[in-house]
């Protein structure tokens, strides 16, 4: 018998943001109670992903998993057969910075809070905000993950940065945290598609987020509902 394999023509994946997160990103003070929409969320994603028969990766976060009253939306997503990536704990997109000691707490209480409450370790990856640094990656691999989900390739990444920041007011501690926010003209230049990064003890499979060629930018729910404010013509183009 032949054996065919096909190469998926795409991966399929949802960061499950929680409402706090936005806040805190922004620099809103309400995220520390830890508004949540999560529950919703859920119900929403699995019955699109059950109308379109697909089964996603979903990055969630260890805040998140360690609550209670989010285990079991979060157990229904394994049970569905979806899975299940870390997406930090705290959800800090400036973990760029964070030196190795810091990055090995946050990883370790995001697979624990996650295991806790989806029976699943997870060996996926998505930093919060596309965040990436050589530390976290090296302590990816260290970690026997199977692959990073954090590059995003696009040119859109320091200009979404310029327009954060005319529109959140921030101290100047939280404008320098977030100094590097959605990455750099830099990032926009890396690889569109699936590839090994050169960490110690073992490459480390990086699978970046879709960007359409050529114009790199991002096929990102987010950046389709904030053009379609502007044009829904060039929303759906
Ligand atoms: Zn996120």
């Amino acid at each position: 018998m032949t054996v065919v394999r096909t190469r998926p023509a795409a991966t399929l994946s949802l960061d499950l943001d929680n409402e706090w997160s936005y806040l805190k990103t922004h620099g809103d003070a309400s995220w520390v109670e830890l508004p949540s929409y999560l529950d919703r969320a859920v119900d929403h994603g699995l019955a699109l992903c059950s109308a379109l028969d697909v089964r996603i990766t979903w990055f969630v976060v260890g805040q998140d998993a360690a609550i209670d009253a989010h285990r079991e939306s979060l157990a229904r997503l394994v049970a569905a057969g979806h899975e299940v990536g870390n997406h930090s704990y705290h959800h800090e997109p400036w973990i760029h910075a964070a030196d190795r000691s810091a990055v090995a707490v946050e990883l370790d209480r995001a697979e624990d809070a996650i295991e806790l409450a989806t029976g699943i370790r997870p060996d996926a990856f998505r930093g919060p905000g596309y965040a990436m640094s050589p530390v976290l990656l090296h302590e990816l691999a260290r970690r026997g993950y199977r692959y990073d989900a954090s590059s995003l390739p696009t040119i859109i990444g320091p200009l979404a940065r310029a327009y954060y920041f005319r529109r959140t007011r921030l101290d100047t501690h939280q404008r320098a945290e977030r100094a590097a926010l959605f990455g750099s003209w830099r990032d926009a230049r890396r690889p569109l598609r699936p590839y090994r990064w050169k960490t110690a003890p073992r490459a480390l499979l990086e699978l970046p987020v879709t960007v359409v060629p050529g114009a790199r930018v991002p096929f990102h729910v987010s950046y389709v509902l904030y053009l379609a404010a502007r044009s829904q013509r060039l929303a759906r183009a």
